[in-house]
Parts: C-alpha cells; sequence; structure tokens
C-alpha cells in the first residue's frame, strides 16, 4: 500500500540529525588533521544522505506505480461481489473495501426465492458468501472497512482507507443504499423474523397473516399493494393525516379492500423477542396519546433508503434523495467512476438487477482500461 508522504517526511528527520560529536581523546594533533577528517566524515554523510534521498525516492515511485490498483470495488453486496467477479475474471485483481454492511441488504434477509438457479431457493447471507467465494477464487482480494474520502478530481483517483491511501486508475461504487429504520429497541432483533424492509423479498413468508406496513410514500403504498397478495389483511400505519405518496399510488392502496389505514399513529417498539417472532406493535395515536398492542404477524418498513455516496457530495451528479446518477447505465460523470446497484438504483432495487449491473460496471472498467492502455 502506499502511505501518505507525512509518514514518510516525518521520519526523516530522525534518522538524519546530526549525532553528538564524540570528545577528542587526548590531545589534539593539531588544527589541519583535524579540519580534514571532519571534512572527510561531512563529505561521507553528504554523500549517504544523497543516496538516501535517491533510494527514498525510487522506493516511492517504485511502490507507487506498483500500488496503483487497476479496480477498486466500492460496497460487497449483490453488485459489488459481481463486479468483483467479472474484473477478477478479466485479471484486473479488484481490491473490494466491503463498506459498513458487508452482504448489503441480501445479508440481512432470509430465503431468497427468486434468484435465478435456485429452484428451491437460498438463504440471502449463504447467497451472498457464495458470490464473495466466487469473486474470491479468481483473485478478487477483500478488505473490511469503508472509504471515508475519495479525490475523484486527481488520476489515479485516492481512497482514504483508515491511515492509507489507496491510488486506483478506476472506481466501481456499489455501496448499495440503507433501508430507512425506526430505531425501535427490539427492531433489530427481529430483522428476519417478522421485522423486514422488502416485501418482494419476504412477503410470501406471511401467507394467511396480518401485517403492517409502516410509511406514507410511494415505497410504503407499493408494499402494502404487494403484500395483499398474501397477507388477509395489511394495515397501513402512516404518523400523519397527509401522505407523501402519489395520487395514483395512494388510490390504488385506498381502493383495495384489504388494506386498512392507521394514520397520525407511530410504533413504539416491536413485540415479541422472547418468542423470536412479530406478535404485535405497540402503537400510539399522535393526537389522543393513547396507546396499544397491535396484533401483527410482520411489520415491513417502506420509509425509504439513504443511498451510500455521502463521500462523493460534490464530485459525482446526485439526485434530490443522494441516488447517483448514471448514464448508459453504469457511467457517471467522472471518466473511470461507475456506480452500479442501489447507490443509483431507486426503481428496481433486486439482487438480480444489482448484479446485472455490477457486470456491466466491471465491463466496462474493462473497457476504459484498454483504452488507456492498461
Ligand atoms: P419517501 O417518499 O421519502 O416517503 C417516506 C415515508 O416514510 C414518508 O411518508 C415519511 O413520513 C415516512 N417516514 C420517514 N421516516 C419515518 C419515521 N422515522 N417514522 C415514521 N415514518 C417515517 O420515500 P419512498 O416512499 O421510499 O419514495 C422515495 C422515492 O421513490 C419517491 O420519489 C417515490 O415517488 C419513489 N418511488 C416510486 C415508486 C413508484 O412509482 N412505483 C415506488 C417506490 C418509490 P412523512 O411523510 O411524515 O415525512
Amino acid at each position: 500500500m502506499t502511505y501518505a508522504m507525512e509518514g514518510r517526511a516525518s521520519r526523516e528527520p530522525a534518522l538524519f540529525s546530526p549525532k553528538p560529536r564524540a570528545k577528542p581523546r587526548g590531545q589534539s594533533k593539531g588544527p589541519g588533521r583535524a579540519d580534514a577528517r571532519r571534512s572527510t566524515s561531512g563529505l561521507k554523510r553528504n554523500v549517504f544522505f544523497r543516496i538516501y534521498l535517491l533510494a527514498m525516492f525510487l522506493s516511492t515511485r517504485f511502490l507507487t506505480t506498483m500500488d496503483i490498483r487497476n479496480v477498486v470495488v466500492l460496497g460487497s453486496g449483490c453488485a459489488g461481489h459481481t463486479a468483483a467477479l467479472y474484473s477478477a475474471r478479466a485479471n484486473l485483481k479488484p481490491l473490494v473495501i466491503e463498506g459498513h454492511e458487508p452482504g448489503g441488504q441480501l445479508s440481512m434477509t432470509t430465503l431468497v426465492e427468486n434468484f435465478p438457479g435456485f429452484p428451491e431457493g437460498i438463504q440471502g447471507p449463504e447467497l451472498i458468501e457464495n458470490m464473495r467465494k466466487q469473486a474470491a477464487r479468481f483473485g478478487a482480494e477483500y478488505r473490511m472497512g469503508h472509504v471515508v474520502k475519495a479525490d475523484l478530481s486527481k488520476h489515479p483517483f485516492e481512497l482514504s482507507f483508515g491511515k492509507e491511501i489507496i491510488q486506483t486508475r478506476t472506481l466501481i461504487v456499489a455501496s448499495g443504499a440503507s433501508a430507512r429504520w425506526l430505531g425501535l429497541p427490539n427492531e433489530h432483533a427481529l430483522i428476519g423474523h417478522g421485522v423486514s424492509s422488502c416485501a418482494t423479498c419476504d412477503g410470501f413468508f406471511f401467507s394467511g397473516k396480518e401485517i403492517a406496513v409502516i410509511g406514507g410514500g410511494d415505497s410504503a403504498m407499493e408494499e402494502a399493494i404487494f403484500l395483499t397478495r398474501f397477507a388477509t389483511k395489511v394495515t397501513l400505519i402512516h404518523r400523519r393525516e397527509q401522505f407523501r405518496a402519489s395520487k395514483i399510488m395512494l388510490d390504488r392502496a385506498r381502493a383495495n379492500p384489504k388494506i386498512e389505514f392507521l394514520t397520525d399513529t407511530v410504533v413504539d417498539d416491536v413485540l415479541d423477542v422472547s418468542k423470536k417472532e412479530v406478535t404485535a406493535l405497540r402503537l400510539r395515536n399522535l393526537k389522543s396519546g393513547e396507546s396499544w398492542d397491535f396484533p401483527a404477524s410482520a411489520m415491513f418498513l417502506g420509509i425509504g433508503h439513504i443511498p451510500n455516496a455521502k463521500i462523493f457530495e460534490g464530485q459525482l451528479e446526485t439526485d434530490a434523495d443522494g441516488y447517483l446518477i448514471t448514464q448508459k447505465n453504469v457511467f457517471t460523470r467522472v471518466p473511470g467512476v461507475f456506480a452500479c446497484g442501489d447507490v443509483q438504483d431507486r426503481r428496481y432495487r433486486q439482487a438480480i438487477t444489482a448484479a446485472g449491473s455490477g457486470c456491466m460496471a466491471a465491463l466496462e472498467v474493462e473497457k476504459f482500461l484498454e483504452e488507456e492502455g492498461h
């Protein structure tokens, strides 16, 4: 790895601080010889110093050139692993920085039944682990942690990873979007046991049950409508009386006989951790202050996603909600920087579409490097 130059600079003075001169033993043999000795040793030190500087300069150049990556992939969800797999098979030796949520949203779900190739379905964490192994088999290198700063104005691009500066000729941003959670005391413990942020992924498990959807935007409407395929009743719980959802979506939800609305209502907690399943939601009406336990087998959150693209603010184009804007699927406005998966897709958000765009990004990286002569 290339280290920040301050590190080297701070080490130099210590190595070359002048040595305390030894006291001359006995009588001095005269000023002429002492001066000559002093000037010889000064000359030697000077030569050594120059050699040292030259060595440092060459090693810095050598290490820097050696350490410039062909491609760095940010994120280890479906998009990131697929980008890593394709670029590893193209012998580009990708470095994957795993990010805040290694494995992305699949690592938080249970059975995945809509990823082609698994007739019986596959557990989300297993699917993602398989993808990781597959990419690693072809030489993808994985590192835990996340990039705190990216400088895309330089080429090679510079990424701050802890105290290291990673240089790379191309960058694939596959950092995903994190589902927004309510932050309830027991919410996290019940993810995968009735608490979910993905109706397409988990709705099927609640066939014949009564479930709740939280939110008042298009996502919540869409989830509620989708879930009526399985549930006997869907209750849409929203904290206000007005909805953020588009009229058409709201009308569709209102027209659905299986959907009921509870407005001005917030969720204070989800029960029951001791049973390892959702049995009820503790609700509170914001106007009356009344609190009660509302029976439900699942709680689906449709309160939005947060794209993980903050470090690119001002460098890459984003929409009003912070999603990266891409052209021709994966091109950002910075040549050599490609984006794929949920960080740039607010529409489909599926494992298979994320994997598809990861593949596209890797193929574009290959073309870009080829055109640059690497
Ligand atoms: P959104 O429009 O930002 O709506 C989020 C909803 O969640 C809001 O009603 C908000 O309540 C509520 N909310 C947020 N934080 C909350 C909290 N802590 N507790 C309780 N409620 C909370 O997000 P979205 O629905 O995901 O939509 C995002 C964008 O994607 C929109 O532009 C939407 O049109 C688009 N989209 C389109 C479709 C479609 O056309 N089929 C489908 C999905 C999404 P408040 O209203 O009180 O703030």
